[in-house]
């Protein structure tokens, strides 16, 4: 049967690869929806190829897309913001929704993809991030199934049991002896350089990624650890395991892609060459399996693979990331929010990359601190009149998305005064 395929930031890194997988099954699989919020001109192209029945643009962008879709004869619903991507995600037609929109604004559809019991295949890991619980909940109750598109994630998917795969049995109380995941880490284009470096490195030095090819902010959370911070938090809830359970390692080849170990000393690692497309021809086959254009890897020609601990002075983001899962939901909000912040304001040139880990610092203090005290209430008032979120402290429920994204726009409003200081 032809699975119906909404692609959900489509003209990024990830929406091209995926595209191009589906390019390929026209028969297996129908492009019915996509999405992008830049690049209009890629994004009018894609639907010249795929002729999605439906297409979701920035709101203020809905006008102008549909004249050019007019102009190239194309008929396509355009649909605008949020709103547009929520009923995309939501859509009966849909089945299967890629989720690769980046950072905090592929939340609210993928959260609706859940609520609505699609298969999601996630990119966005920003969204487990912030919304976890939420997210994996709304999976449950609904009947959504949730496959992992980021490469270590999906390593692990596949070193795990079929039970575990298939939901069934949750892998702390299974008796299938796991002990423990190990992430796998390139270490970034800066692993062999000094923190002086980094601390004076451009935008392009650090999207210069030695491995793979990726999205930009994706790319500085790489030269930062971020990444990997943000994938320990995107682990624990996807495997629902405790931060102690899951180790971090930088591999810097990049072949073994994670690993799972069990009790009796076995290690079961998915290996292969670093290209997205694997782990996309994954999800979208799973369980069967599909070829996906990716060059086999040359195990002759492959020199030593090396292991190597992480530096946490060097990565502080690393550190950051797993004392805020330690800490609770609101933290992780906050380290989210933070470091969305302080990535761009190191894009635009107005910070450097070492003051990215300290921005990120000062904002979970500060933010802490202003839990501690009883101060969130009172800017909450501030800023919405109907959040739940009035008692919110970093150990405590967060049961809406509302009262996410009051915490999520406090933590941005605090990270931007964190910027201004360093630019100061
Ligand atoms: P990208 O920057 O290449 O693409 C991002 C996509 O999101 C684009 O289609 C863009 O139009 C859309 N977008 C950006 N801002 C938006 C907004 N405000 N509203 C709606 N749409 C918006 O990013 P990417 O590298 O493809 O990464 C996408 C997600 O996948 C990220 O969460 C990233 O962490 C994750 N991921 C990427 C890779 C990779 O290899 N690129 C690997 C693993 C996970
Ligand atoms: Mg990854």
């Amino acid at each position: 049967m032809t699975q119906r395929i909404a692609v959900l930031g489509a003209t990024g890194s990830i929406g091209d690869s995926t595209l191009s997988i589906l390019a390929d099954y026209p028969e297996q699989y129908q492009v019915y929806a996509l999405s992008g919020h830049g690049r209009l001109d890629k994004l009018l192209e894609l639907c010249q190829q795929f002729k999605p029945s439906r297409v979701a643009v920035a709101e203020d962008k809905v006008k102008e897309f549909s004249n050019r879709l007019k102009q190239a004869n194309i008929s396509c619903e355009v649909v605008g913001g949020q709103a547009g991507l929520d009923n995309i995600a939501a859509d009966a037609k849909v089945d299967t929704v890629v989720a690769a929109i980046v950072g905090a604004a592929g939340l609210s559809s993928t959260l609706t993809a859940a609520k609505a019991g699609k298969r999601i295949l996630l990119a966005n890991k920003e969204a487990l991030v912030m919304a976890g619980s939420l997210m994996m909940q709304a999976v449950k109750d609904n009947g959504a199934t949730l496959l992992p598109l980021d490469s270590e994630h999906n390593a692990i998917f596949q070193c795990l049991p079929a039970a575990v795969q298939q939901q069934n049995t949750r892998i702390h109380e299974s008796c299938y002896g796991i002990s423990k995941l190990w992430l796998t880490a390139s270490g970034g284009p800066f692993l062999n350089k000094s923190l002086q470096l980094m601390q004076t490195a451009s935008v392009s030095e650090a999207v210069k990624h030695p491995n793979w090819s990726m999205g930009q902010k994706i790319s500085v959370d790489s030269a930062t650890m971020m990444n990997k911070g943000l994938e320990l938090i995107e682990a624990c809830h996807l495997f629902d395991l405790d931060e102690s359970q899951i180790n971090v390692v930088i591999h810097p080849q990049s072949i073994i892609h994670s690993m799972v170990e069990y009790c009796d000393g076995s290690f079961l690692a998915q290996m292969g060459s670093p290209d997205m497309r694997t782990p996309i021809a994954h999800a979208l086959a799973y369980p069967n399996r599909i070829t996906a254009g990716v060059k086999s890897l040359d195990l002759y020609e492959l020199s030593a693979l090396e292991f190597i601990k992480p530096d946490l002075q060097k990565f502080a983001c690393l550190k950051l990331a797993r004392d805020a899962m330690r800490a609770g939901q609101a933290a992780t909000i906050v380290l989210n929010a933070a470091n969305e912040v302080a990535v761009e304001a190191f894009i635009k040139e107005q910070v450097s990359l070492t003051d990215i880990a300290l921005i990120n610092g000062r904002v979970l203090d500060t933010m802490h601190h202003k839990v501690s005290n009883n101060l969130m209430a009172k800017e909450d008032q501030l800023l919405t009149s109907n959040s739940t979120n009035k008692n919110s402290n970093f150990n405590g429920n967060i049961n809406t998305l509302d009262d996410i994204l009051v915490i999520d726009k406090l933590a941005r409003i605090e990270a931007q005064q964190e910027v201004a200081k360093c630019r100061s």
